[in-house]
């Protein structure tokens, strides 16, 4: 007899750890965690520089946490710790470098494909995939012979180079803040004033604009980008041209609707999924985290989702599956 899981949470980023820590918590067991990379919390480990303060009030929204992960202001590190703690602790087995790749209905169950070829069969489905698998990239083309040096992060960043920081956000400001001391930086953001980010950061950003440590290129827009001797020619729309030779795209990530469809999401008449208060998409389908909202999300959100999708959506459904058997 082929065994069926309760639930199957594709994705183990806050969201995914938060809803399989919950699921123990709340006596449901009999749950599969899959993980495409070789580790939990790939979008932490990979777009998170080293140290970088972590802010449970991402972006100044102030989130009171309703689940049992207690996620403070701490790191990246603290942050990659309390998860691998929260997973070690509920004795949950995470499926590692294992990719899902559609997830079928059939009938009252789901069948979840997996990029093993193995195939598992669970009652409902949780998507808590995150937005950076698919990070947004500049409308003009990049020239390939530069593609390795247009980045999404500053892994690659070797110091002594002139970097170009593109972004509006957190991550924009951030990453400038980070690499300022080591490079040449310039930062450019298409509108005059930066309302998107913590203020914190937007101070950071000032300070060093003012001691010149950092160059500010704001209210204007980069129109064509073209190798000029293995470097970035860079035409901006107000008739500057300038060199670098390294861009940083900050730009986030977008919500990855091809992939939503083929596991069984229900899109609106716009393309867009779209979720209940209980983050439900469709009988058994629930969406957790950054995929499940329209706009950018935060780790205390996805912890959210996950403790509601388990005590008032599972939870409460087989609840009421119980009593009216
Ligand atoms: C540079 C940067 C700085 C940030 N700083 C903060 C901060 O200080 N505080 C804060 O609260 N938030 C911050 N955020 C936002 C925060 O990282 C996200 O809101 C949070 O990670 C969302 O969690 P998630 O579980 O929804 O998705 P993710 O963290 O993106 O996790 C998704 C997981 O799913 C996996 N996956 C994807 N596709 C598949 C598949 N097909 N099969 C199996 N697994 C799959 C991925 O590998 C990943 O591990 C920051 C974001 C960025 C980019």
């Amino acid at each position: 007899m082929r065994k069926i899981y309760d639930i199957a949470i594709i994705g183990a980023g806050p969201a995914g750890i938060a809803t399989s820590c919950e699921a123990i918590i709340f006596g449901v067991e009999n749950i599969l965690l899959f993980e495409k990379s070789d580790n939990h919390s790939e979008t932490i480990r990979k777009y998170f520089n080293d140290n970088k303060p972590v802010d449970k009030d991402w972006k100044g929204i102030k989130v009171e946490l309703e689940g049992h992960i207690d996620f403070k202001d701490g790191t990246k590190e603290t942050t990659l710790d309390l998860f691998e703690d929260s997973l070690e602790k509920k004795l949950i087995d995470a499926k590692f470098n294992t990719e899902i790749s559609k997830v079928i209905r059939v009938k009252d169950k789901f069948k979840v494909f997996t990029s093993t070829n193995d195939i598992y069969y669970a009652k409902n489905i949780v998507i808590a995939i995150g937005k950076m698998g698919k990070p947004n990239k500049p409308s003009y083309k990049i020239p390939s012979s530069l593609r390795s040096r247009a980045n999404h992060t500053i892994a690659d960043c070797k110091g002594n180079e002139d970097v170009l920081v593109v972004g509006g956000g957190d991550s924009a400001c951030e990453y400038a803040y980070f690499i300022h001391q080591d490079n040449r930086v310039t930062f450019n953001y298409r509108r005059d004033e930066i309302t998107k980010a913590h203020p914190k950061n937007v101070k950071n950003l000032m300070n060093c604009a003012e001691d010149k440590e950092i160059e500010l290129k704001l209210g204007i827009d980069i129109e064509k980008v073209e190798d000029e001797n293995g470097k970035f020619k860079v035409y901006y729309t107000n008739g500057e041209i300038s060199k670098y030779d390294r861009i940083i795209y900050a730009l986030g990530g977008v919500t990855p609707k091809e992939f939503l469809e083929s596991c069984s999401v229900v899109l609106d008449e716009k393309g867009n999924p779209f979720v209940n208060e209980k983050n439900l998409n469709s009988q058994g389908v629930y969406l957790a985290g950054d995929v499940a909202g329209s706009i950018g999300g935060s780790i205390a959100l996805a912890l959210n989702h996950g403790y509601n999708i388990i005590k008032d959506g599972v939870v409460y459904s087989e609840h009421h599956e119980a009593q009216s058997a």
